[in-house]
């Protein structure tokens, strides 16, 4: 009972419950997810089930690797063979065991979003599709949703079948489908379906993982879709009757609607599951009161939901702040500054601090911000390191030493670094390959066949020995050895140090990177081979990129990414109309209602001060765009939010910063951002002193440019130039970001 000490009446009863589907609905910052973790420690505890025979289920990679954390401080008792992870990963893990019972080959290759549109653009190709009219992006959601609703190519085919486009699409997808299986590949859709497929279909796998998950506990249970509904309910149901399924969920931060998440899962949860007990719980533990009333004045205007408000014993709390900015430069200058304010004012550290944003566009102009006052940060998502062109060579090589029927890996690196095999000789094997109905690889074992040119063929045969010492050595090396070896072997690494430029340079450091991700998951990871490895960095998806490495930084990231994670400051950026909400949408219409909930999903983050962002000129696309401040400001009540509005008052005095930050008024410097704009004293010193008229400079944002002329306003200098892209620019010559090249 000791276990369950730090809970609430209310939570306690929720975590100890004994048999039977439990659903837990409550706002956020109630303590669901804490009830999960604990729940789990006390199931464990008290000898209900072995700690294999227990299946959590989390959003993120990361929130599973937290959760997995907090269970063994919990019980001091070893976690790693516990099934806690995202609905993709516990897929992965029962299909290598068993996919081969619905004829795949058990070392499937996971294609990730980029792999599948190449798959699908190929596909358009073929079928003679006009590339302007079928749309690769749209046809991969089409494809996705109509996974996602269990319907079949031949389904949307028949259902479409008098609708030329439509009838077309569904023959993309009957390709795509076609092209992956002979890959012997599955995106990340297949995951789950083909894991119901298998269950469905194969009884005793069925009821091997139904009686072995005695106890089922899913996270965030709002935001799942229909098949991740269905696996719940396939593996919940015991073969005696039993169902000790245990959601928890809030209706209110339902985002994902757009990617299929079905609302009416939590909404009917009782109907479902027959016999459930519901538990509801009302006080928050996170936030203040201030930011509690804000969300929940906000979420009042939503109609699809049942409704409920929080409350908090955390009296009062510091007024939110709405700061208006004239552009995204500003906003993130502004951030930086009050950043710093937090640190030296409220002794806060980087790391209690998120920087939310409703696009990952957005992030960039942030980026820039934090980089030039120095402060540390992270992204999650967004930057998407295995998105790097080197790291999806290095992967691909990887993918292709285990898979030689991975098509897509095959084409990816067949020539790269260059060995001399151009692309006629690619597109022979290719055609080759598609009339035998073979791999591209095994394709290259008929040489004679294709008819290649001699010295085409040597090219080829010389790849092929390559390739088969790397899948001799890919099982005998440990994985960090291994990649490094590819990295030698392939050229790949002489190619990057050959590259004296820049970009090569972060090219051999991100692979350094790569290879100490990889140390690191050997040391954290019983299963640690190139399969585990492999499936491990494919699941790593968008949604929770994130570089662990880096600790004490501030966190850069979407509102969806930052759904279940809190932190005690937190800026939500971009608040204008057309970026949050989105789009403009029509008032009350349901995609009004999701925006509306993310919005309240992002409030709900900060513990105790929220900082509101909005800009009145952005740049989208490469054009200004004039803002208006998005219509959910107003929603917030206005006895939550600071009066009067110095911030952006002080915002706007400091707009000219770039051009002259020493002539800014000193109140601003003093009172509003008491010695956060000391940015002065460490501002990178450039050498700029040395530039004059006539030389190239590189600006960090706007490219290369020519100097044409430097001006001496007395106390400062200014520099003006010429740039190829963006035309004359006059600048400060001692804080512009330019070097001379
Ligand atoms: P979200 O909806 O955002 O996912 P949640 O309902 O999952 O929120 P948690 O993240 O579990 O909420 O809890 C929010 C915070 O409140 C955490 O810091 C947690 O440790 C704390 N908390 C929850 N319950 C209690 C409690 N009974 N006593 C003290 N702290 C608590
Ligand atoms: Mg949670």
């Amino acid at each position: 009972m000791d276990l369950l000490q730090s809970l609430n009446e209310k939570q306690r009863e929720a975590a100890s419950h004994d048999k039977g589907p439990i659903l837990v609905i409550a706002g956020a910052g109630t303590g669901k997810t804490r009830v999960l973790t604990h729940r789990i420690a006390y199931l464990i505890d008290t000898n209900r089930a072995m700690p294999w025979e227990v299946l959590a289920i989390t959003f993120t990679n990361k929130a599973a690797n937290e959760m997995k954390e907090r269970i063994g401080q919990l019980l001091d008792y070893p976690i790693d063979r516990m099934w806690i992870g995202t609905f993709h990963s516990i897929c992965v893990r029962i299909l290598r065991k068993n996919i081969e019972r619905i004829g795949y080959d058990s070392n499937f290759v996971i294609y990730d979003t980029n792999d599948t549109k190449i798959v699908i653009k190929d596909c358009i190709k073929e079928l003679n599709l006009d590339t302007k009219k079928y749309n690769v992006n749209s046809i991969k959601s089409i494809i996705s949703s109509e996974k996602n609703r269990r319907n079949s190519a031949d389904d949307y085919i028949k259902e479409h079948f008098n609708e030329f486009y439509k009838r077309n699409v569904g023959e993309v997808y009957a390709l795509y489908e076609k092209k992956l299986k002979i890959a012997n590949a599955l995106d990340f859709d297949d995951l789950i379906l083909k894991t119901i497929i298998l269950l469905e279909n194969e009884q005793d796998v069925r009821e091997y993982y139904q009686e072995r998950f005695k106890y089922i506990l899913v996270d965030e249970y709002q935001d799942t879709n229909l098949v991740q509904y269905s696996l719940v309910k396939i593996l919940g149901k015991k073969p005696d009757g039993e169902n000790n399924v245990f959601v928890v969920g809030d209706e209110d931060q339902s985002i994902y609607g757009w990617r299929g998440a079905d609302i009416n899962n939590i909404l009917n949860f009782e109907k479902d599951f027959e016999g459930a007990k519901v538990v509801k719980l009302e006080k928050n533990y996170r936030s203040t009161n201030v930011i509690l009333n804000a969300a929940n004045g906000v979420i009042q205007n939503n109609c699809q939901r049942k409704g409920k408000n929080l409350y908090t014993d955390f009296e009062g709390g510091n007024l939110i702040r709405v700061l208006e900015m004239d552009n995204e430069k500003d906003e993130a200058f502004t951030v930086s500054c009050l950043i710093r304010k937090e640190i030296r004012e409220n002794n806060a550290s980087y790391s209690d601090m998120a920087v939310l944003y409703r696009t990952n566009a957005q992030s960039r102009a942030l980026e820039e911000g934090l980089i030039r006052e120095g402060i540390p940060y992270r992204i999650v998502g967004g930057l998407k390191f295995y998105e790097r062109k080197e790291i999806k060579d290095i992967m691909a090589y990887l993918m292709l030493t285990f898979n030689q029927k991975d098509n897509i890996s095959f084409d990816r690196i067949i020539n790269v670094p260059r060995r001399k095999i151009g692309q006629k000789t690619i597109d022979l094997i290719t055609e080759y390959a598609d009339r035998k109905g073979i791999s591209k690889f095994d394709s290259c074992y008929e040489l004679d066949g294709i008819g290649l040119t001699n010295s085409a063929s040597k090219s080829v045969s010389d790849f092929i020995s390559m390739m088969e010492m790397l899948m001799i050595k890919k099982d005998v090396m440990p994985v960090s050895e291994f990649i490094s070896d590819v990295f030698e072997v392939t050229g790949y690494k002489s190619m990057l140090l050959e590259d004296e430029t820049v970009e090569g340079r972060s090219r051999l450091e991100n692979i350094d990177e790569f290879l100490s991700a990889a140390k690191d998951f050997e040391e954290r990871y019983e299963d640690n081979g190139l399969e585990d490895f492999l499936s491990h960095v494919s699941l790593l998806a968008d949604i929770d990129k994130t570089d662990e490495t880096k600790n004490n930084c501030v966190t850069l990231m979407t509102v969806h990414s930052a759904k279940g994670l809190e932190y005690d400051t937190v800026f939500v950026t971009g608040l204008e109309d057309g970026i949050f909400p989105i789009i403009h949408q029509e008032p009350d219409s349901d995609d009004e209602e999701e925006e509306r909930r993310l919005f309240y999903v992002a409030i709900t983050r900060a513990k105790r001060m929220l900082f509101i962002t909005y800009a009145n000129d952005r740049m989208r696309f490469g054009n200004h765009e004039t803002k208006l401040k998005s219509r959910f400001l107003k929603e917030i009540p206005a006895e939550c939010v600071e009066d009067t509005n110095p911030m952006a008052y002080a915002a706007k005095k400091i707009e000219g910063l770039d051009k002259n930050i020493k002539k800014m008024p000193s109140f601003v410097k003093s009172n509003f951002f008491k010695g956060s704009l000391d940015v002065e004293k460490e501002k990178p010193k450039l050498k700029s002193d040395k530039i004059v008229a006539g030389d190239k400079v590189m600006h960090k944002s706007w490219g290369v440019g020519t100097v044409v002329q430097i001006k001496d306003d007395g106390d400062s200098k200014t520099v003006v130039i010429a740039f190829e892209s963006k035309g004359i620019k006059n600048l400060n010559l001692e804080y512009a970001p330019i070097e001379k090249i």
